[in-house]
């Protein structure tokens, strides 16, 4: 079964948006990604784990953390 992995980074550019998308596409067993750039929020579908898109988000040089760990906005 797919996980679904969601993710907040700072979407605030389409060149950002674009970057993103293109280090995420790259991943593999991946199934479906999205981006929803009001929230900030990517979410990633497939066998693919929290960590492993954060780290890729991160070696790009995005301050990427867990959805779930974000407690600003709730
Ligand atoms: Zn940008």
């Amino acid at each position: 079964m797919a996980n679904v992995v969601e993710v907040k980074v700072g979407l605030h550019c389409d060149d950002c948006i674009k970057k993103i998308l293109k280090a995420i596409k790259k991943m593999e067993d991946i199934e479906t990604y999205n981006v929803d750039t009001e929230l900030n929020k990517v979410i990633v579908t497939g066998n693919v784990t929290t960590e492993e898109v954060i780290r890729v988000l991160q070696k790009m040089g995005k301050n990427a953390i867990a959805w779930e760990d974000d407690e600003t906005d709730k």
